[in-house]
């Protein structure tokens, strides 16, 4: 029993978790492999925040049956959002599964791990700092969600917020650095309310200032997601002020329409997200905004639906993750709302966003033409390499040289909707 492979679907936090587990499992001897089904330990991590991605995991459950039933020696795990507090029913659903664990509770499959090779995990597993991050890895330094917006499963999935401890993120990042990493993002649901469940009650400020003044090597800070009632002067302040924090937010509006803000139960109307994002603005000069919304919410009008497609015009975005209203089980809005605009509709609400975002983002992009970006390389694609500029746009370029991990100042030549293309202006630093 040596190799293990995590399988993973959803959100950032999933796959900081997925990397965890995989240095804990690594730290008991084995090894990762490529493949699915070539594991010893195989691990499905995995999301319900939209019905198709829990589709995507029963799926897959469904498609290992025969392969664990053939091979009765290797250990299959069920981890993530879709094991909640009480996983009675997924045991019956899937009895061929032999370990179900909720979000960040990797004991379980150490401890059966550890057994099965005659290894005890408390005596040899250390803390999980990813073994091969990549150049830039994301480090979650709250867990859980005290807000309980309507729509939303993770508060009951991932419990409340819990904020790791300041000093041992900072000696995480350092760690890291020793291992290639060049740029971290601090990683939360809601990343802005860090810290006040600590002692003296540090807040992501302080914490951005230690990473930075703390881990010289690490060249870039980002951070995310962002919550408009959390997001403090002192947060905006610290990404204005400190050299290294990079000047790009992650703000979701979710809908344009009061009524359905509340009804959402987010905490902010449409004018005090406007007057927000015009004071990090003002503050941080060519800040990027990327936000979330949702169409199709219970009982949005064709008028509230306009509200928002008014935000993604006005604002003028970086990026927009929309998605369609998609009910899910146990959340208020499941219980007490009706999923009642129709699945034609919300498409054709998701195409108008993604429309106009389209628009916007081409207009945007095109005022990087013949600008000089500093870009981290993080990877190669297509043969080329690419990396990301201070505001996370995506830029290519050729260049024959080793430059991972390396900061380049790279000519924007050209531009498109998705991403920016350019040569090298100047010799590696
Ligand atoms: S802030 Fe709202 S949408 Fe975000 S994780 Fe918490 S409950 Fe979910």
């Amino acid at each position: 029993m040596n190799r293990y492979h995590v399988w993973t679907v959803g959100c950032q936090m999933n796959k900081a978790d997925s990397e965890r587990l995989g240095a804990g499992l690594e730290q008991l001897g084995l090894v990762w492999t490529p493949k699915a089904k070539d594991a010893d330990v195989l691990i499905l991590n995995s999301c319900v925040v939209r019905q198709n991605a829990e589709d995507r995991v029963v799926g897959m459950l469904t498609s290992l049956k025969p392969w664990k039933e053939s091979n009765p020696g290797v250990t299959l795990a069920l981890m993530g959002c879709m094991v909640g507090p009480k996983s009675d029913e997924l045991r019956a659903r899937f009895p061929y599964v032999d370990v179900f664990m909720a979000p960040q509770q990797f004991e379980p499959l150490i401890r059966l791990v550890g057994d099965k090779a005659g290894i005890d995990p408390d005596g040899c597993v250390g803390p999980l700092v990813p073994g091969h991050p990549n150049v830039t890895t994301h480090v979650p330094i709250i867990h859980g969600c005290d807000k309980f917006c309507t729509f939303c499963i993770i508060p009951y999935r991932r419990g409340r917020e819990v904020s790791r401890p300041l000093d041992e993120l900072v000696e995480e990042c350092h760690k890291l650095v020793a291992r290639g990493v060049r740029e971290v993002t601090l990683l939360g649901q809601n990343v802005d309310s860090y810290g006040h469940d600590l002692p003296g009650a540090p807040d992501l400020a302080d914490l951005l200032e230690a990473v930075h003044d703390g881990v010289p090597e690490l060249v870039r800070i980002r951070f995310l997601t962002s919550h408009p009632n959390d997001m403090s002067e002192r947060i905006i302040d610290a990404v204005a002020r400190l050299p290294r924090a990079m000047e790009c937010i992650n703000l979701p509006f979710q809908a344009g329409s009061d009524e359905v803000l509340s009804s959402m139960r987010r905490g902010y109307t449409n004018a005090q997200y406007r007057e927000l994002v015009a004071r990090v603005r003002a503050s941080v000069p060519g800040v990027a905004m990327v936000t979330d919304l949702i169409v199709g919410f219970p009982g949005e009008t064709e008028t509230q639906f306009e509200d928002s497609l008014a935000m993604v015009q006005d604002l003028r975005f970086d990026k927009v993750h929309a998605a369609a209203y998609s009910t899910r089980p146990g959340t208020i809005a499941a219980r007490k709302l009706t999923d009642d605009v129709g699945h034609e509709e919300k498409q054709r609400r998701l195409h108008a966003i993604e429309a106009v975002q389209e628009s916007v983002l081409t207009e945007i992009n095109a005022g990087y033409l013949g600008s000089t970006q500093e870009v981290l390389v993080d990877g190669r694609s297509r043969g080329r390499w690419q990396g990301r500029t201070r505001t996370d746009k995506l830029v290519f370029f050729d260049d024959e040289r080793d430059l991972l991990g390396r900061l380049m100042q790279v000519r924007i030549t050209k531009t498109t909707p998705w991403s920016l293309q350019g040569h090298l202006d100047e010799a590696p630093a």
